[in-house]
């Protein structure tokens, strides 16, 4: 462990507040092996039986890969499960495995040492080559070493049943696949090294509704599993080892908010319409059907965005079958009322889930994602297009299409949809066959564009989680460039502006999903350039709800209109931020800072 961990005394660490609450528990560290490789230096008649490790270990690695090679070619077919077969070449290849038994002999190293050293040396020459196609087997060499040094460290595959029953998660990064996989009744908190507002961690969280701090840099390092912790998401705060005071101080926070969630409650069936009568939608985002419970809990208007490439979450159990999200469909569509579920098509890629071979791009957010990964592995969209098709025929369901940056794409998928109904007709298979098709503009071409996509769009899901990350271009998911990720930049805010134009002169709706929704005093801006309806995470819709019912649309109107003026992030923020404290002043507890 790290000289930075100290044993008994308070500390304070500093991030970015993604989940809103306090969280009072026991830290659990979720190790990560890639990051923790140590070198050991072996006894000369430790060599040989290290060297049989490592070749038990490729063996280990060559009966995974085969399994995986298998399901893939059943859920994909032969052709696509190709892009497994490198991996498996890389793990017949003698040479390289001779050079990691000499680098063992030479230098008397530990196994996960030398795989990490030689892979490395080989990655640096991978990455001088100008063939795309031969760079590109870089990344399968990394994840081929990635997977032995998992095997040689002896992880077991995670699961996340044994937590004591206040666990905080503490860990370098989460990635969304493990978000989904936990039992959030069991995990009362998180705190990472990695991460912002809008990675999809962050929005896991927030789903789950699990107070969380992100971008903590050195969390990992301050805390042991066992000791206490305190997560106080709502000043992007952790405090490892609290003094008694402290304890007590956040014992009391905790139990006010326990109590304003029985005040949330009780409003839930007060109408979301601003003080002079705009009636605002309030929709649910939601990634998981255990989500489901909480879109009536908190009576939003249906469901705006369902974020479906968590259903490929699961990775060991395969990709999800035509029946299996058939099943999950129909359950949307029956439970979101004639309002409705807005499906969109799997999302995967970035920095989101990955289909097992599709791993790590230099890029990610630029590669492979989304709408262009659904065209690449067409089958797996064509599965899912079908579920969709036949599940609308129980309720009102739309499909949004993400990441579309230019028309092709959105006439491809809609001629896709339209085969894809076609093919059920043939077959006498019950479908719907004249879904509503949405674009997710999110991508700064959509929006210059925009009055062509409203002409052949149904309605626009304005995604500005990823708009402010591609016109700024800010990682969303990097923390050392978090304090440059802001929607209240004014480039974003013209663009949402053009956008709503567009959508207007068309008569098209808009729906804004990205966090801004959430966030209450980006929601008043929102309403004030012209939107009337937003989904968010269902835990807050409470608070957008009584932020709207507190103001007029007209003078939210005229705050919107001088933001649109200001030059720089800081103006909007310290702009609005002061109007919007005024325009609620005489509605306590109501408040603009985050969710
Ligand atoms: C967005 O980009 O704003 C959005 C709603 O989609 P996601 O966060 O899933 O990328
Ligand atoms: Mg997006």
């Amino acid at each position: 462990m790290s000289a930075y961990l100290k044993t008994s005394t308070e500390e304070r660490l500093e991030g970015i507040a993604i989940c809103s609450g306090v969280a009072i528990g026991t830290a659990f560290l979720v190790d990560d092996p890639r990051g923790r490789i140590i070198r050991v230096r072996l006894r000369e008649a430790d060599i040989e039986p290290e060297i049989a490790r490592f070749r038990r270990a490729v063996e280990i690695a060559q009966e995974q890969l085969n399994a995986v090679y298998q399901r893939l070619r059943e859920a994909l077919g032969e052709e696509q499960a190709y892009i497994l077969e490198a991996h498996v070449l890389l793990l017949q290849d003698q040479t390289i495995g001779r050079q990691i038994e000499q680098f063992i002999r030479d230098n008397r190293a530990n196994a996960e040492w030398a795989v990490r050293v030689v892979s490395n040396r080989l990655l640096e020459v991978y990455a001088e080559i100008t063939d795309e196609y031969m760079r590109a087997r870089g990344t399968d060499l990394e994840d081929v070493s990635n997977r032995i040094i998992t095997i040689l460290s002896g992880t077991q595959p995670r699961t996340f049943e044994n937590f004591s029953e206040d666990a905080i998660l503490v860990a370098d990064d989460l990635l969304p696949s493990i978000a989904a996989e936990m039992n959030a009744e069991k995990i009362h908190g998180f705190a990472t090294n990695a991460g912002g507002w809008t990675s999809h961690t962050a929005i896991i969280a927030r789903s789950l509704n699990i107070p969380a701090v992100a971008g903590l840099r050195h969390i990992t390092s301050h805390i042991r599993s066992g000791e206490t912790i305190i997560i106080d998401g709502n000043a992007g705060q952790v405090i490892v080892r609290p003094a008694p005071d402290t304890l007590r101080f956040y014992l009391e926070q905790r139990s006010r908010e326990q109590q304003q969630a029985v005040y949330d409650l009780e409003e839930r069936d007060l109408p979301a319409i601003t003080h002079d009568g705009q009636p605002i939608a309030l929709r649910a985002n939601i990634e998981l059907t255990d989500e489901l419970d909480s879109v009536h809990r908190f009576n939003a208007a249906g469901i705006g965005l369902f974020r479906s490439e968590f259903l490929y979450a699961k990775a060991e159990s395969g990709l999800p079958s035509e029946e299996e999200q058939y099943e999950v469909y129909k359950l949307l569509a029956e439970t979101s009322g004639h309002e409705g579920a807005v499906i969109r098509t799997f999302d995967l890629g970035g920095d989101k889930l990955h289909l097992d071979g599709f791993k790590a791009e230099r890029n990610p957010a630029l590669g492979l994602r989304a709408i262009r990964l659904s065209f690449k592995v067409e089958e797996v969209f064509h599965t899912q297009l079908r579920a969709i098709l036949r599940a609308a025929v129980h309720g009102n369901l739309k499909i949004v299409l993400p990441m579309i940056s230019n028309l092709d794409e959105l006439r491809y998928a809609k001629q896709t949809i339209a085969e894809i109904a076609q093919e059920l007709r043939a077959q006498h298979i019950p479908h719907t066959d004249d879904l509503a098709i949405g674009v997710m503009i999110e991508v700064p071409s959509a929006i210059f564009l925009a009055e062509h996509f409203a002409r052949e769009a149904a309605f626009f899901s304005l995604g500005t989680n990823d708009l402010t990350q591609y016109l700024l271009a800010v990682d969303r998911t990097n923390e050392h460039v978090n304090h440059l990720f802001d929607s209240f930049h004014p480039s974003v805010l013209r663009a949402i502006k053009l956008l709503i134009q567009a959508a207007q002169n068309a008569q098209i709706p808009v729906t804004v999903c990205g966090e801004m929704a959430s966030n209450p005093a980006q929601a008043l801006v929102l309403l004030g350039l012209g939107i009337f309806d937003l989904s968010m995470t269902p835990s807050a819709i409470p608070l957008i709800k009584r932020v709207i019912r507190a103001v007029d649309l007209s003078l939210v109107q005229k705050l919107a209109t001088h933001a649109l003026t200001l030059v720089t992030p800081a103006e909007v923020n310290r702009y609005v931020h002061e109007e919007a404290a005024k325009l609620l002043a005489h509605h306590e507890p109501v408040s603009t800072q985050g969710t």
